[in-house]
């Protein structure tokens, strides 16, 4: 038999993530985007970009932004790296911290590219159920891993654990590398970076797709000690020596710069999300307590996938996972207060 190209693919099955519509007039509340938009500092700076400065290339350490993101979380420069979002920073920490022969632990309810770069990477991984109440249980990560990961709050559930909880795991895991993705912890979670100065096995990495509302720029960072953070680099270089590109540093830079409005945009998606939750209940939905920009919720009486069906007619999208556990739930993300009012709205007469 002749053998051809298709004979030696890598066979990967991919994230898919949740759809982008082209129709106007939706509203669209399934990939967690920030219905607020960025600072006015970004737009003020995309103005002053120079089309000239294309010509060379970027600052390969990103060292602006590092600087504004040291000073606003008291860190060191060498302690943060940047990347093209936090979905390739969450890749490359992978392939950087994960090659242990023991298994990596993750929940079994969470953000679902973990096990398509388990998969990809070939790293062997045991998934750990979450409890009844869709938790995370402290002691089922005690026991022999090869690195830990979950999102904080975890995502879909949007649950949160404190930084005591993160604490005692590190206590519990002092050879392994522990990686917390707070990628939504600006909606009302508490950041375990203070961590950093007493925890070598910890990195931390978040994203400015959400709070920050730059999920169109793809910016994600890492936190770690100056050791981890430069083994990270060293990946990072060996595949691709340009962190992001000019425009996204100079963007991202005055993002950061302009903090407050992040945190005043955050508390207005946080009191949308107390009122969605409140209103969800009153209709009969058991909804989880969030602490991010989404809320997960199911109905006792209805079926998801037909709601969902039925929210898209009525030009409300929202978010399903076909996952055993979680597929009676849909995940909801915040838009503003007027958006979240018409769901509340077509629910009441559903
Ligand atoms: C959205 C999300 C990310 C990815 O963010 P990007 O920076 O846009 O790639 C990572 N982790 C979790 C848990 C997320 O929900």
């Amino acid at each position: 038999m002749k053998m051809s190209w298709k004979d030696y693919l890598r066979d990967v099955e991919p994230y898919v993530a949740g759809e982008q519509p082209k129709m106007a007039n939706l509203i669209k509340l399934n990939t967690n985007e920030n219905p607020y938009g960025p600072s006015p500092k970004v737009e003020a700076a995309l103005k002053l970009l120079e089309s000239e400065k294309l010509r060379l290339y970027p600052d390969a350490d990103a060292s602006g932004l590092k600087k504004a993101l040291a000073e606003l979380y008291h860190l060191k420069p060498e302690q943060i790296f940047i990347g093209n979002g936090s979905d390739e920073v969450l890749a490359l920490s992978f392939l950087t911290f994960f090659n242990s022969e023991k298994p990596l632990l993750f929940p079994d309810i969470t953000y679902s590219f973990y096990p398509v770069y388990t998969r990809l990477f070939g790293i062997p991984y045991k998934s750990i159920p979450l409890n009844d109440q869709f938790e995370i249980v402290l002691d089922d990560y005690k026991q022999e891993n090869g690195g830990i990961i979950f999102p904080n709050p975890n995502a879909p559930t949007g649950i949160l654990v404190g930084v005591d909880f993160i604490e005692t795991l590190l206590q519990a895991n002092p050879n392994s590398m522990i990686i917390i993705d707070e990628a939504y912890i600006d909606f009302g979670g508490e950041s375990c970076l203070p961590l950093l100065e007493r925890y070598d096995n910890l990195l931390i990495i978040q994203t400015f797709s959400k709070s920050r509302s730059l999920a169109g720029l793809r910016i994600g960072v890492a936190y770690g000690n100056t050791e981890a953070i430069e083994a990270l680099q060293n990946v990072k270089n060996s595949f691709n020596s340009y962190p992001v590109d000019y425009i996204a540093q100079t963007l991202a830079t005055a993002s950061v710069l302009d903090n407050e409005d992040m945190l005043q945009k955050a508390k207005k998606v946080m009191s949308a999300r107390d009122y969605t939750i409140k209103e969800l209940r009153q209709l009969g939905f058991e909804v989880l307590e969030s602490k991010t920009n989404f809320v997960f919720a199911r109905h006792p009486h209805l079926d998801a996938k037909k709601l969902l069906a039925d929210l898209r007619t009525a030009g409300i999208i929202v978010r399903h996972f076909n996952q055993p556990r979680i597929d009676q739930f849909l995940r909801i993300s915040i838009g503003t207060m007027a958006q979240m009012e018409e769901l509340i709205k077509f629910l009441k007469e559903y």
